[in-house]
């Protein structure tokens, strides 16, 4: 697969990284749904079908960063009125007792049960702070867990995941995870991946991160290692 990008000179940010990574899972979810229709199973998903919106989503940092971004960019009272929501999903959270297990996420995913802590995630039923009328209001900058997640089995399955009845359309890799290695390649530490719902909180906590630049080329240097393509692929122009 080719997928072309810009690298401009100079400094840029985390977030800097993100589009390249949405661009290339859109190719690559797109790929995958072709074969899907050529086998006779089309995509289930439309706008307005949101029960996936209750489900746990990571992001990696370059991801909350792009977010944060997006959000505060929106006029009033859209812009308050969505933050607004993200607290009201930290203190639903807080009160099923969920933060303290989802901030052990970001910390040491190893060590955590996804599995469980997914399942006790959607059994709350908190639909995602970007959803709004059972859609997302984000969609053009919706994180990469979301672009990769389409299904082809009927929509009703996704009320009831549990039963296993949910055909995921398979795609290779979910991106977020490099964008999470690329990061901790560039500031040390283990990788990170954020709940959604909680995502606002920890961009808060990490403003100093947000803000830090690194020369564009080895922004793209620590992406492309952590997908296995070649830093040479990286052309000079
Ligand atoms: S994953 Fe399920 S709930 Fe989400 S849009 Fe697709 S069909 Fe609807
Ligand atoms: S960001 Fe958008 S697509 Fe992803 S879970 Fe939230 S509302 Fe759904």
């Amino acid at each position: 697969m080719r997928v072309e990008v810009a690298v401009p000179h100079g400094e840029l940010g985390l977030s800097a990284l993100v589009p390249a990574a949405q661009r290339l899972t859109d190719s690559v979810v797109e790929r995958a749904l072709a074969v899907e229709r050529k086998q006779g199973r089309p995509l289930s998903c439309k706008a307005g079908c949101g029960a996936c919106c209750r489900q746990l989503v990571p992001v990696s940092a370059p991801e909350a960063f792009l977010l944060a971004e997006r959000i505060v960019s929106l006029p009033e009272p859209a812009q308050s009125e969505l933050l607004g929501r993200f607290d009201g999903a930290v203190d639903a959270l807080g009160r099923a007792g969920l933060v303290e297990r989802l901030d052990a996420l970001s910390g040491a995913a190893a060590s955590t049960d996804m599995a469980a802590l997914a399942r006790d995630y959607f059994a709350l039923g908190l639909a995602c702070p970007v959803l709004v009328e059972e859609s997302c209001s984000l969609h053009p900058v919706r994180p990469i867990s979301c672009r990769d997640y389409c299904v082809t089995s009927p929509a009703e399955h996704c009320r009831r995941p549990s039963l296993g009845l949910i055909r995921k359309v398979p795609t290779p890799a979910i991106l977020s995870e490099p964008l999470a290695r690329a990061t901790a390649r560039l500031v040390g530490g283990p990788p990170v991946l954020v709940p959604l719902a909680t995502a606002m909180r920890w961009v808060d906590e990490h403003a100093e991160l947000a803000l830090r630049t690194f020369p564009a080329r080895t922004l793209f240097h620590a992406l492309l290692l952590e997908l296995g393509v070649p830093p040479t692929a990286l052309d000079e122009r």
